[in-house]
């Protein structure tokens, strides 16, 4: 209804600013409403059957799964475990956390007739591995709990990792961090006092050493020190959490074809000695870790939390 009101509004204005077409339009009438035609039938065809895309507005085939036009998913499956509504691209039920594709293998990727037990390509069993670090099960190639890599091919990504330049930097920043959390802050005067005569020991101390060698002044290095105040401790840490997420932003994941190769890529990228989350592009929700999300393969990215954060994660437990 709509649609054709706006279509004899449109017909309208151009009559009156352009008369002398008007003219010629009275003249070939049909050729004015042929697109009118067009469009009553596009309707008529969506009325009677055919599936709206409600992403781009595309009419589907009845039947069909992810939209011609623009390939969003348009159809809902239902968990074989649960029986929740799934996105047909979705290959993890969030309601219940159970992997769910028969025909995919969720360590490696690889196509799957539905009834082998062990995938031909990467051998893992379909049952899951079980984390030889903290001993928990497993559906995908990086323990969820631990991040530790449980296939050959999670192994060598990791390998691989190690020798990009923003992993290394990444390794890096997240070393001086945890050093900083664990670090204590001068917290009293005595403190300072007591660092300041260790220091006058150790120079006195030398000094003596250095005239049994018979150099009778010796020049000694003073060492500086690597205590700060507790305000200079959260200036320093605020400072590495900026990098930090600079580097985890230059590592995101970019949408791909397969949410394995995505969340194992993913888990690759994490480093421990952090509290990280795991925020999707799907619901853009914080997840412990891509094993608990049913679309990493539209990408996320790996964000801090802080030692005392309270933010939501949509856990997979
Ligand atoms: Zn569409
Ligand atoms: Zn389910
Ligand atoms: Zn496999
Ligand atoms: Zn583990
Ligand atoms: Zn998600």
């Amino acid at each position: 209804m709509e649609m054709n009101d706006n279509i004899s509004n449109f017909g309208q204005m151009e009559r009156t600013s352009r008369p002398q077409e008007m003219l010629q339009r009275t003249a070939h009438p049909q050729r004015n409403e042929q697109p009118v035609q067009q469009m009553m039938q596009q309707q008529q065809q969506q009325q009677a059957g055919g599936k709206k895309c409600p992403f781009c507005g595309a009419i589907n085939e009845p039947e069909a799964m992810f939209c011609a036009q623009c390939g969003q998913p348009i159809s809902k499956m239902t968990c074989p475990h649960c029986g929740a509504e799934i996105d047909p691209d979705a290959d993890f039920c969030e309601v219940c956390h159970h992997y769910i594709r028969q025909d995919v293998c969720s360590f490696c990727g690889a196509h799957l007739s539905g009834n082998e037990a062990y995938c031909p390509e990467c051998g893992s069993p379909k049952g899951g591995l079980v984390c030889p670090t903290c001993h928990s099960l497993n559906d995908f190639a990086f323990c969820k709990k631990c991040g530790t890599a449980l296939t050959e091919e999670a192994k060598l990504m990791v390998k691989q990792l190690q020798k990009n330049p923003d992993y290394q930097q990444l390794l890096e920043i997240v070393q001086d961090f945890s050093k900083l959390e664990n670090a204590l802050p001068y917290s009293s005067e005595r403190d300072i006092a007591r660092e300041q005569n260790c220091q006058k020991l150790r120079e006195r101390v030398l000094t003596l050493l250095a005239q049994d060698e018979g150099v009778d002044f010796p020049v000694i290095p003073k060492v500086e020190s690597n205590r700060m105040t507790k305000e200079e401790l959260e200036e320093q840490k605020a400072i590495k959490v900026k990098m930090l997420s600079a580097i985890l932003d230059k590592l995101a994941v970019p949408p791909s074809a397969s949410p394995v190769k995505a969340r194992n890529y993913a888990m690759a990228c994490k480093p421990t000695g952090v509290r990280l989350a795991w925020v999707c592009n799907y619901k853009h929700a914080m997840h412990s870790s891509p094993c608990g999300c049913a679309k990493p393969h539209l990408g996320g990215k790996w964000v801090v939390l802080g030692k005392n954060s309270t933010a939501e994660i949509k856990d997979d437990k």
